[in-house]
């Protein structure tokens, strides 16, 4: 039995057919996964067609809602602006009016004082006789209390200093308060400061950089220790005298003494009662009284309201610091050239 060409082929047909079949499925199939796979897409598009503006839409409105409550918040601090504005230019337009009305006043206390210091006399003073309170060897633990009662009455003294680190809060308030800061020597040791030209010199160098730097201060007066008549000196005193002007600086001594330097405490009244004589035995027009600003030395700071009080109380006379228009009280007088 031999097959045909032809039934060769149909039996080939017949064998091609079912895997033809199971082809044709399978791309049916992939077919419609594809479609599957479309339609999800397409639905999914439209989704988010339709729900992307909603979402858009619900931030930019609570983004609006932001910014206008800001816009309200904002309207609010300008309105608060322009009112405190409008309050002020009120109250500057009052006080302006208020002045213009003390101006026109031809009464008025204030604007007569000001015309006084505008034509400043070069001494308001000039005919009264000037006290001047000097307190040497401070700063000490009494300097606050002394500058205390300075202050209660109105007082500017000069203070003499030592180099004394730890009082830097006194030094500046002697300063701050308007007080005269004179030189008293650094050491106030008179085996160094008066043992020759250098040793003065090198002394009158420490005390001066010091006061600069601890009050920003140039001090131009200047107290010898013991004064310039004091007799413990080996140097010449003309030299420390002719380079103390070299340097523009003034020395003062005193015409009138506390008493306060002896060896025993004196007592309050002694040193009021001392102080008060030699100033009615005096005739002068500048008076120049010495006080200690020293440990122990604590019967002169209770003697120093009485005294301002006794002082304050003379006719024709004022209270005040020593300055460049204070004339030199000078125990040793510069000799001529
Ligand atoms: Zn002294």
């Amino acid at each position: 039995m031999t097959e045909t060409k032809e039934e060769k082929t149909e039996k080939a047909a017949a064998v091609q057919e079912p895997e033809q079949k199971a082809e044709t499925i399978t791309e049916k199939l992939r077919h419609k996964k594809r479609i599957r796979r479309m339609k999800h897409a397409i639905v999914g598009f439209v989704v988010l067609l339709c729900v992307l503006p909603t979402v858009l839409s619900i931030v930019a409105l609570a983004q609006i809602r932001r910014l206008d409550r800001q816009l309200t918040l904002s309207r609010q601090v300008i309105e608060d602006l322009y009112g405190r504005v409008g309050e002020a230019r009120r109250l500057a337009e009052e006080s302006m009016a208020q002045t213009e009305n003390v101006e026109i006043t031809p009464n008025a206390a204030q604007p007569q004082d000001a015309r006084d210091t505008s034509v400043v006399e070069k001494d308001p003073y000039e005919d009264m006789v000037k006290i001047c309170l000097t307190f040497d060897d401070g700063p000490s633990r009494y300097t606050d209390t002394i500058l205390d009662i300075l202050a209660s009455y109105d007082v500017k003294a000069t203070f003499f200093v030592n180099g004394h680190p730890g009082y830097e809060d006194q030094y500046r308030r002697i300063v701050a308060e308007g007080h005269t800061l004179g030189m008293h020597s650094y050491s106030h040791e008179y085996s160094s400061v008066y043992a020759d030209l250098d040793g003065f010199a090198d002394d009158l160098f420490q005390i001066q950089t010091y006061l600069k730097e601890v009050t920003g201060e140039d001090s131009i007066f200047y107290r010898f220790p013991g004064g310039s008549s004091n007799t413990v000196h080996k140097v010449d005193m003309q030299s420390c005298i002719r380079y103390l002007d070299a340097k523009g600086i003034t020395y003062f001594d005193w015409n009138v003494s506390g008493g306060d330097a002896l060896g025993y405490t004196r007592s309050v009244n002694a040193i009021v009662d001392s102080v008060i004589s030699q100033i009615n035995a005096l005739d002068t027009d500048t008076i120049v009284i010495l006080l200690h600003d020293a440990p122990g030395k604590e019967t002169t700071v209770e003697a120093l309201p009485i005294l301002i009080e006794k002082l304050q109380a003379m006719e024709g006379s004022v209270l005040v610091p020593i300055d460049e228009d204070t004339k030199p009280v000078q125990h040793v007088l510069p000799e001529e050239d």
